[in-house]
C-alpha cells in the first residue's frame, strides 16, 4: 500500500487517470478497500461527508426581507412624514406596528425554516462499502477518501467516486449538470483530462442517483470538497415555505390591499373636503388598511403546517415538501404496495413443491430451526432430489444473510431471500452445498427473476440458478427435474395449478430453475438465461398482515378515502392478502393484473381504476398510468413506491410515499412523503395529522377576517359618517398589534378534533371562505361595529370624557375578539366538547392578551402614548356582558348547525 497523499485536492484529474492509479495514489485497494483504523484517521483528517449549506440567506438578510410587503412599505412613509409633522409619538406607533410584524413574520419563518431542516437532516443516508475485504453498510457521512463503495440501481451517490468498475451502470445527474436523462458510465474509458464534467464518465459525483446497473468507484473527495459541495447553494434553496394555500392567501391579500387603498384613499379625500388637516386622514387612511389586511396570515399558515411537519414526524411520516402537509388532508385514494406496507414483510415459507410433491416445513420467523415434512412427516432431503436442489436454488441465488442478535435471528437484506435461507437450513442445505458465485442479475420488480452464475469447478459447466415469478420462470424453461431428480419434459399446466393452489392461500411463490453455461464463462446477461432451463420447483411463503394496517385500512374507509392494493406479487396471493386485510369488507376482491391493464384504453382505464382495489403483477409504468387515471377522475392520490423506476409514478401522485427502511435512495428523492417505518397505518395517521392542519388553518382563517373585517369597519364608519372617531388610528394599530400576537396563532396549536376521520375528505378547491364563514364574517364584524359605537355613545351620554369612552370602545372590540377565539377553537363542536383545557397555548394568549388590556386602561404612561384612560367596573361589566353575547350567538349557531347535521346523517349513513 502507498501512503495515502496528506492533502487530496477536489481538482484533481482523477477521471482521465486509470483506475488502478488512481486506486493506488489514494492508498486503497480494490478488493479490501480501507483498514477500519485508517478510514477513522482520514475521517479525524478530513472531517466527515456531509455538505454544510453555506450560501443560504443570512438571519439578517432574512429578517430584512421581511419589509419587504407593499403594506408595510406604506407604513413606514406614513411613519416618516408622521415625524416630519413631529408627531413623534405616533410615528413610533406606527413603527412599531411595523416592528412587531416584521419580528412575528421573522420569526414564524424560521420556526417553520428549523422544523423542515431538521427534519432534512433525520433522514440519514447510508453507503455500502468495502473495508477490511468485508462489505458492509455505514452511514454516508462516514465516507472519507480513499473508501471503495459499492453502487446499485436505486442508490445515490455518496460521494464524489472515481469508478472502478461499472455494469450497464447509468447515473442520472440531475442535480449536478440539470440534465434528466441518464448518463451511462465506464470505468475503463479512456478520456482527456480537460473534459467537461457532464462528459466525465468515469466519474460518479455526490447527490446524483443510479437508474440502473452496478458499479464500483474510489471516494475522490468528501462533503464540501465534492462537486455539488462547491455549488450548494442548490441545497440551501431547498426549502420552499409556498405551498397552495398560502400562494391563495398571499393573491387575496394583494387584491384586499388595494380594494383598502381605494377605500384609504376615499378616505383622504372626504377628510381633505371637510377640511380636516391632512395629516389625520393620512393616519386614518393608515389605520384602515392596516386593521383590515390580515398581514399576519401568510406567516400564521406557514407556522401551522410547520407545526404539523413536526406531528407528522413523531408518527413516523417524513414531509420532504411541504404542501403535502396540506393535500394529505384532501387525499381520496391511497394505493399502497402489499410487501411490506400492508403486510409485515416477515416472511416464511410454509410450502414447498418439488418433484411433483408438495412439502411443509415446520417453525415460524427466520430462526433456522425446524423440519421439512411430507404428509404430516419429516422426511430426509437426500431421498428428494429435486427438493434438494429447488433449496440449493434458494440458497445460492440469493443476496441476503440470517444474523442471529441475542438469540433473535434477523435478515439483512431482502425478507423473501431471507425466508428462502431459512428453509434450506431447515432442510440441512448449508455450506457444504455452496459454489462460488461469479455473475450476477439481480432482481428488478420488471424482470420478475433474479439469476446467479456459478463456478462448478474446473473445466467444468458453469451453473446457472435463476428465481423469480411463476411466468417469468416458467417461459424459460424447457424440462423439469422430475421426483426421482431425473430430468423430464416440463408439465407447465401441471406447475401452474400448483403455483395458484399456493396462491389462493396467500402465499408469496417463488419459482426456481437451473441452467448451464460453457465452462470459461464469467458474466451472464438477461439473453443467457432466454430459455432452456430447468424447472426445480416452487416455495411458497407466508407474510401475514400488519394488524395496524387492518385497523388503518378500516380508519381509511369511514374517511371515505378509497385503499387500493398494487403490487408486483401474484393476483391470488394479492387477493387473498386483500380479503385479510378488508379491502373489500369481507370480500375477496376481484383483480386486474398488468396484462389486462395494458389491453385498456385511458377511458376505460378510468373507471376500472375507480372501480377496482386490486392490481397485480404491476409495473411500474403501469403504476403511473393509474395514478393518471385516477387523477382524471378528480382524485387526490397518494402512491407509495420503493424501486427506482417508481420515481415518475411517485412524481406524478399527488402525495408520492417512499419507504425509509426497504426503499431506494431514488424512490426517497422522488417523494413528497417519507414512512419510516414503511407501515400503511403510518399513511392513515399523516392523513389524520393533515386534516388537523387543515382545520386549524380555517380555524386561524375564521379567527382573523372577522377581526380584520370589524376593526376596519368601524374606522371606515367613523371616517363615513364623519362622527368623532370611537376610536383612533393610533388605537386600532394596536389592538391589531396585540391580538394578532397573543389571540390568532393560538389556534395553530389546537388539537385533532373528534371524528376528524368520520367525515369525508376536503375538496381541494372547495373555497376556504365557505358560507358558514361567510356567515360569521359578517356577525362578529358587525358585533364589533355596533358595539363598539353603542359603548362609545352610551359613555359619553353618562358623562364620560372622550380619552375614557374611546378606551371602552377599544376594549369591547378586543374582549369581542377574545372570546370569538374560544368560538374559533372548533368550526362545529363547542369547546366543551373538545376539552376547556387541551390547548395551553390558549391560556397563555389570553392571559397576556387580558394583562396588555389592563396596561392599556390603567397605566398612566400608556394612557399618555395612547389617548386611553382608566375606566369604571361597570364599564367592564358591560363589554364582557356584549363579548359573552357574541360568544354565546356563534355557539347557538354551531349548535344549530350540528343538530341540522345529526339529523341528516341517517340519509348518508
Ligand atoms: P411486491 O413488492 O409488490 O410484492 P415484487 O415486484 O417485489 O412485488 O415481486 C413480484 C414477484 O417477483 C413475486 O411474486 C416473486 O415471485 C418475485 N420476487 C420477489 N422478490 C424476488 C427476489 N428477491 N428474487 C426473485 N424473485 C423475486
Ligand atoms: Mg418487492
Amino acid at each position: 500500500m502507498t501512503t495515502p497523499p496528506t492533502q487530496f485536492t477536489a481538482n484533481q484529474l482523477w477521471h482521465s487517470e486509470s483506475p488502478e492509479y488512481v486506486t493506488a495514489a489514494l492508498g486503497s485497494h480494490e478488493h479490501h478497500g480501507l483498514s477500519a483504523s485508517e478510514a477513522a484517521r482520514r475521517l479525524k483528517q478530513y472531517g466527515p461527508n456531509v455538505i454544510t449549506a453555506k450560501g443560504g440567506k443570512s438571519p439578517l438578510v432574512r429578517f430584512l426581507l421581511q419589509f419587504h410587503n407593499p403594506l408595510l412599505y406604506i407604513l413606514l412613509v406614513a411613519s416618516f412624514i408622521t415625524l416630519l409633522l413631529k408627531d413623534p409619538v405616533d410615528a413610533a406607533i406606527i413603527f412599531g406596528a411595523v416592528l412587531v410584524n416584521v419580528i412575528l413574520g421573522y420569526i414564524q419563518e424560521s420556526r417553520a425554516e428549523k422544523a423542515i431542516e431538521a427534519l432534512a437532516r433525520a433522514m440519514k443516508m447510508e453507503a455500502t462499502v468495502v473495508r477490511d475485504g468485508k462489505t458492509m453498510r455505514i452511514s454516508a457521512a462516514e465516507l472519507v477518501p480513499g473508501d471503495v463503495v459499492i453502487l446499485h440501481s436505486g442508490d445515490r451517490v455518496p460521494a464524489d467516486l472515481r469508478l472502478i468498475r461499472t455494469r450497464d451502470l447509468q447515473i442520472a445527474e440531475a442535480a449536478l449538470t440539470g440534465e434528466s436523462v441518464p448518463v451511462s458510465k465506464d470505468a475503463h474509458a479512456a478520456i482527456e483530462p480537460d473534459t467537461a464534467l457532464a462528459d466525465r464518465v468515469t466519474m460518479a459525483y455526490a447527490s446524483t442517483l443510479v437508474t440502473y446497473g452496478q458499479g464500483m468507484g474510489i471516494v475522490v473527495a468528501t462533503g464540501n470538497q465534492t462537486e455539488v459541495g462547491r455549488i450548494s447553494q442548490l441545497i440551501a434553496s431547498a426549502h420552499d415555505l409556498q405551498t397552495p394555500l398560502t400562494r391563495k392567501i398571499a393573491e387575496f391579500s394583494r387584491l384586499l390591499l388595494f380594494v383598502i387603498l381605494g377605500f384609504a384613499a376615499l378616505t383622504m379625500v372626504l377628510g381633505f373636503m371637510r377640511g380636516q388637516p391632512l395629516i389625520d386622514s393620512l393616519i386614518a387612511a393608515i389605520a384602515l388598511a392596516v386593521s383590515a389586511i390580515p398581514e399576519g396570515l401568510p406567516a400564521a399558515v406557514t407556522v401551522t403546517l410547520a407545526i404539523g411537519v413536526v406531528r407528522m414526524a413523531r408518527r413516523q411520516a417524513i414531509i420532504r415538501k411541504l404542501p403535502a402537509v396540506e393535500t394529505l388532508g384532501s387525499t381520496t385514494v391511497i394505493c399502497s404496495d402489499k410487501t411490506g406496507t400492508l403486510t409485515q414483510n416477515q416472511m416464511t415459507v410454509q410450502r414447498i413443491v418439488a418433484g411433483g410433491e408438495s412439502f411443509a416445513t415446520t417453525g415460524s420467523g427466520y430462526q433456522p430451526e425446524g423440519e421439512i415434512t411430507l404428509h404430516g412427516a419429516p422426511v430426509a432431503v437426500a431421498a428428494h432430489p429435486a427438493l434438494a436442489e429447488c433449496l440449493r436454488a434458494g440458497l445460492l441465488c440469493n443476496d441476503s444473510q440470517l444474523v442471529e442478535e441475542a438469540g433473535r435471528w434477523d435478515v439483512n437484506g431482502d425478507p423473501t431471500e431471507g425466508a428462502l435461507l431459512v428453509a434450506a437450513y431447515k432442510a440441512g442445505i448449508r455450506q457444504e452445498h455452496w459454489l462460488p458465485r461469479l455473475d450476477s442479475i439481480p432482481f428488478e420488480s420488471e424482470h420478475q427473476y433474479m439469476a446467479t452464475l456459478h463456478d462448478a469447478g474446473p473445466d467444468r459447466e458453469r451453473v446457472v440458478y435463476l428465481k423469480g415469478s411463476v411466468e417469468a420462470v416458467l417461459a424459460r424453461c424447457a424440462t423439469m427435474l422430475d421426483a426421482a431428480g431425473k430430468q423430464a419434459p416440463c408439465d407447465a399446466a401441471a406447475i401452474q395449478r400448483a403455483a395458484e393452489a399456493l396462491a389462493g392461500q396467500g402465499l408469496r411463490v417463488l419459482a426456481f430453475a437451473r441452467g448451464y453455461l460453457p465452462p470459461g464463462t464469467t458474466t451472464i446477461s438477461h439473453h443467457d438465461v432466454m430459455s432452456g432451463l430447468t424447472f426445480l420447483g416452487l416455495q411458497g411463503m407466508v407474510d401475514p398482515p400488519r394488524p395496524e394496517a387492518i385497523t388503518a385500512v378500516r380508519a381509511c374507509q369511514e374517511a371515505g378515502i378509497k385503499v387500493k392494493m398494487i403490487t408486483g406479487d401474484h393476483a391470488l396471493t394479492a387477493a387473498a392478502i386483500a380479503e385479510q386485510i378488508g379491502l373489500e369488507r369481507g370480500r375477496r376482491p376481484a383483480v386486474l393484473t398488468g396484462r389486462e391493464l395494458e389491453n385498456l384504453t385511458d377511458e376505460e382505464l378510468s373507471a376500472a381504476a375507480e372501480y377496482t382495489t386490486v392490481f397485480a403483477r404491476v409495473t411500474p409504468e403501469q403504476k403511473l398510468r393509474l395514478v393518471q387515471a385516477l387523477q382524471a377522475r378528480g382524485h387526490i392520490v397518494a402512491m407509495t413506491g420503493d424501486g427506482v423506476n417508481d420515481a415518475p409514478a411517485l412524481k406524478q401522485a399527488d402525495i408520492g410515499i417512499a419507504m425509509g427502511l426497504m426503499g431506494t435512495d431514488v424512490a426517497r428523492e422522488a417523494a413528497d412523503m417519507v414512512l419510516t417505518d414503511d407501515n400503511f397505518a403510518t399513511i392513515e395517521a399523516a392523513v389524520e395529522e393533515g386534516r388537523g392542519v387543515f382545520d386549524n388553518l380555517t380555524k386561524i382563517i375564521a379567527w382573523t377576517l372577522p377581526t380584520n373585517v370589524g376593526e376596519g369597519l368601524v374606522i371606515l364608519a367613523a371616517i363615513l359618517i364623519g362622527s368623532v372617531l370611537p376610536v383612533l388610528p393610533v388605537q386600532i394599530l394596536w389592538v391589531n398589534m396585540a391580538t394578532v400576537a397573543a389571540l390568532g396563532l393560538v389556534l395553530a396549536a389546537e388539537r385533532k378534533e373528534p371524528g376528524i376521520m368520520q367525515r369525508p375528505p376536503r375538496k381541494v378547491d372547495a373555497p376556504i371562505l365557505d358560507s358558514t364563514l361567510l356567515w360569521r364574517t359578517l356577525a362578529v364584524g358587525l358585533l364589533i361595529v355596533i358595539s363598539a359605537f353603542s359603548l362609545f355613545e352610551w359613555e359619553l351620554q353618562a358623562g364620560a370624557g372622550l380619552a375614557e369612552a374611546r378606551t371602552v370602545a377599544v376594549n369591547v372590540i378586543v374582549m369581542i375578539e377574545l372570546f370569538y377565539v374560544l368560538n374559533c377553537r372548533s368550526l362545529t363542536h363547542s369547546m366543551f366538547q373538545i376539552g376547556v383545557f387541551s390547548n395551553r397555548w390558549l391560556f397563555v394568549g389570553v392571559g397576556v392578551m387580558i394583562l396588555l388590556q389592563l396596561a392599556f386602561t390603567y397605566l398612566p404612561w400608556m394612557n399618555r402614548i395612547m389617548q386611553s384612560a382608566p375606566i369604571t367596573l361597570d364599564a367592564w361589566w358591560r363589554i364582557v356582558a356584549i363579548a359573552f353575547m357574541g360568544y354565546l350567538l356563534i355557539e347557538l349557531e354551531k349548535w344549530l348547525r350540528r343538530q341540522y347535521a345529526s339529523r341528516r346523517k341517517p340519509v348518508f349513513a
